[in-house]
């Protein structure tokens, strides 16, 4: 790991016995299990495994892979599928080319992408301000003897990289999270200035990969609940979405999710190019069908092949959603599909 920054006053950071300092304001990064960490921020989730059953996971899975596996797979489903469905990474086909010097991953949460990665990149840094993500995907690094990817505990705001560094970068299922840092800005301004901070980090002509649900997505139409834990609250103007959380969460609204165009506005807004957007179903999480929203020629075959393809396993508001857009092909209004679909992958340059 070379040339780290300090996110504080941009000075190269330099050794000191294990962790790493900055000569110029004193601040000390420090080290545990290997991974340094630069954010301030450090979240844990809590409902997923108590610590106690966090230990005993990741003991058997230093031991032996599948049984740590296996124990996961008992204690917690959810986080079974999240650790372990490589569909994660189905996206990743859009970008032009799989061959990058430097990719950073922001938030690499299950390391499912930046693994994938690995095999197309001299080096791929993987960041996360969850200490238990990063000690999930360390022990697979080590099992598997992966040597060209790096851990770092930092966030979007504590980015410990000199600018025009990377090639690539990559924010999955990150962006609508970064209003919910506690500063005086509005969650809107939070996400822009993470943008910008992305934006600096990349190379000229760097890519920036993004998933991220649709603020008017089909599920949410439906009734579905938003990051927020609320039904109904994106599809609301701002302040009467922060005032009904308010009052029914005690908290603010402030994981915002935008329809296709408001997110072209925030990107433009944050100095990106060449955006292109894609239909990620049902979810940019795990993308079964992802579609070019540019390009209505293909999407009542596509529909058609899904529907047929998935009739018994679609979810209600997908199938709903399905029927929905057929219609709409057939009234050769197709372009509605696009206000509609329950989230977006976006490719776009610096
Ligand atoms: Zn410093």
């Amino acid at each position: 790991m070379k040339n780290l920054i300090c996110p504080h006053c941009k000075e190269i950071v330099r050794k000191k016995k294990d962790d790493l300092i900055c000569h110029k304001c004193n601040k000390i990064y420090s080290v545990k299990e290997g991974i340094h960490y630069f954010n301030n921020t450090v979240i844990d989730y809590p409902k997923e495994l108590d610590e106690n059953d966090h230990d005993v996971f990741f003991k058997k899975l230093s031991s032996d892979l599948n049984s740590g596996l296996d124990y996961l797979y008992k204690q917690n489903r959810f986080l079974h599928r999240y650790y372990t469905d490589s569909n994660r990474a189905n996206g990743l086909f859009l970008l032009p080319t799989l061959k990058y010097k430097k990719i950073l991953d922001v938030g690499c949460g299950s390391g499912i992408i930046s693994h994938f990665l690995t095999k197309h990149a001299e080096e791929v840094y993987g960041i996360d301000i969850c200490p238990n993500r990063l000690r999930f995907i360390n022990i697979i690094k080590e099992k598997e003897n992966i040597r060209n990817l790096i851990l770092i505990g930092a966030d979007i705001f504590s980015l410990p990289f000199p600018d025009n560094t990377f090639d690539l970068i990559i924010l999955n299922g990150v962006l609508e999270w970064v209003g919910c840092a506690h500063r005086l800005e509005g969650p809107r301004d939070l996400q822009k200035e993470g943008l910008k901070n992305i934006l600096g980090k990349l190379k000229k002509g760097g890519k920036l990969y993004l998933g991220i649900e649709n603020r008017y997505g089909i599920n949410y139409i439906l009734g579905g609940k938003d990051h927020n834990n609320s039904r109904f609250s994106s599809l609301l103007p701002r302040a009467l979405a922060n005032s009904f959380n308010k009052l029914t969460n005690k908290k603010n609204y402030d994981t915002y999710t935008y329809s296709m165009k408001e997110t072209n506005i925030l990107l433009e807004e944050s100095g990106f190019k060449k955006i292109m957007f894609y239909a990620a179903i049902p979810s940019y999480r795990f993308p079964y069908y992802i579609h070019p929203l540019d390009n209505d020629k293909d999407m009542k075959c596509i529909i058609s092949k899904m529907l047929k393809e998935n009739k018994d396993i679609l979810p209600f508001h997908l199938k709903f959603l399905c029927k929905i857009a057929l219609l709409l092909c057939r009234m050769k209004a197709s372009k509605v599909i696009r206000f509609l679909v329950p989230s977006f992958i976006i490719i776009a340059d610096k």
